[in-house]
């Protein structure tokens, strides 16, 4: 038998360090074997090196290796960290904007493999890509006379400025020069584009006589973007696409949030039918705000138009993927999405589970309350629109425990408490949000 010295020199601790099971012993066992399976043997390897290194550290005992190994595999090795989003802001652009419906979700999945994407199964010809989805999306929108999808909302506004508007201009209102977040300013992609910006208006105030006095044989479209994360408010005016159609050049309007048809509770937020409808040539959107589907971009519009944009080279480079379709052709034929059931999630209901969630766990001798709050719709779009809503009030310390515990939850910060607020979280993640805030307890009232 090896006599191993130990770093504290005892004889407890050599004892200790001979029960540790051997890495090859441990990689027999069978949770640890299907693991490796299923999720690689690096990573299993992983778990087995920090098992054992607890156990050497005296953190556990040489018989809880195996447990230990087996508690500490993540559950996928994507990478990104699936977190329960509790901040208010339901559409939170650091947490990935939308969250998939279940269809949506597993659409992904069965499209993961090889699918029908582009071929026809009956006759065995290649066939468009994305049909279905996009009959999905001009079914939403009966006002569209053709679609098309790419990455996201900026690489529609690329590609229809780089198909429509290469060497030539884009006229735009100076209110409605926008940062879209991260540095990223519409002019500047607009321009990226070999288009050039027309600039008329002011800040506060462009009417269609500006526009009007701007319009020339260089004019490629009138462009209109939403102002989708600020608002401008007092002595403004904005001419509408109503207005905009009668100038005689193509109108674009960027409506950022996606939404197809007018919200009720969403009054001021554009939608693709209304603006056709209105006299837009083309509506460009984001499939990940108020849409709540996957990343992409939606083109909506007259058919020639369409035509030209999904034919430039570019579009090729900006094409979505088949698990892109697959979302999004369930998000618009699928059942209500988190998103929508988010914003119409009545408060009384949400005050409600928040009394719950902190009764049971101020059973627990948890420093708990439900409290009143104030969510938002976020970076995808309604901006200024605040939704009543219901929290879970805790002590600070909390936000980052629960951000780095096991099931990583975002609360937001406010007067000192770390608020875990309810409006983005389906109620059937209430327990594994109760489960979060209790594994993070422990070790506090420990020290
Ligand atoms: C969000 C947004 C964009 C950018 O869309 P992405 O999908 O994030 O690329 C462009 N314009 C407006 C008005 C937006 O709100």
């Amino acid at each position: 038998m090896d006599q191993r010295i130990t770093t504290d020199g005892t004889a407890n601790g050599a004892d200790v360090r001979r029960r540790i099971p051997r890495t090859d012993a441990l990689l027999r066992d069978v949770r640890l074997a299907e693991a490796a399976h299923r999720l690689g043997s690096g990573v299993v390897k992983a778990a087995v090196r920090q098992a054992q290194e607890r156990a050497r550290d005296g953190a556990i005992a040489p018989e809880d290796v195996a447990d230990s190994a087996v508690a500490l595999l993540p559950r996928t090795i994507g990478g990104l960290r699936s977190v329960i989003n509790a901040t208010g802001v339901v559409l939170h652009t650091n947490l990935g904007r939308a969250s998939l419906s279940t269809a949506a979700r597993q659409a992904v999945q069965e499209a993961a493999g090889p699918t029908d994407v582009e071929l026809d199964l009956r006759t065995g010809v290649r066939a468009r890509r994305g049909r279905t989805a996009l009959a999905a999306l001009r079914e939403r929108v009966p006002s569209a006379a053709a679609a098309h999808v790419v990455n996201n909302g900026a690489a529609a506004l690329v590609l229809v400025a780089t198909a429509l508007a290469a060497g030539k201009e884009i006229v735009i209102s100076r209110g409605e020069m926008v940062e879209i977040g991260d540095g990223f300013r519409l002019p500047d992609l607009l321009v990226s584009t070999g288009a050039r910006l027309r600039e008329v208006g002011t800040t506060n105030r462009t009417t269609i006589a500006d526009y009007a006095a701007a319009i020339g044989p260089e004019t490629a479209f009138v462009l209109k973007v939403h102002p989708s994360n600020f608002r401008i408010t007092g002595f403004t005016r904005t001419a509408d696409a109503g207005e905009l159609a009668t100038l005689g050049v193509p109108v674009v309007v960027d409506i950022g949030s996606g939404l197809l048809a007018p919200h009720p509770l969403l009054p001021d937020e554009p939608d693709a039918e209304t603006q056709l409808r209105a006299g837009a040539s083309l509506v460009t959107a984001s499939g990940d705000k108020l849409l709540g589907g996957p990343q992409c971009g939606l083109l909506l519009g007259e058919e020639e138009l369409v035509r030209t944009v999904s034919r430039h080279p570019l579009a090729r480079a900006l094409r979505v993927d088949k698990l892109t379709l697959a979302a999004l052709e369930a998000t618009l034929t699928g059942p209500e999405t988190p998103t929508a059931a988010s914003l119409a999630a009545d408060p009384a209901r949400l005050a409600r589970r928040a009394e719950r969630l902190a009764s049971t766990l101020a059973a627990d001798g948890i420093d708990v309350r439900a409290v009143e709050s104030a969510a938002t719709v976020g970076g995808g779009g309604a901006p200024g629109v605040t939704l009543p809503s219901a929290a879970v009030s805790l002590p600070e310390r909390y936000a980052a425990a629960l951000r780095t515990g096991p099931v990583p939850v975002v609360g937001r910060l406010e007067s000192g408490r770390c608020l875990l607020d309810l409006r983005a979280v389906p109620p059937e993640d209430d327990e594994r949000l109760a489960e979060a805030v209790r594994s993070v307890t422990e070790p506090a009232t420990e020290g």
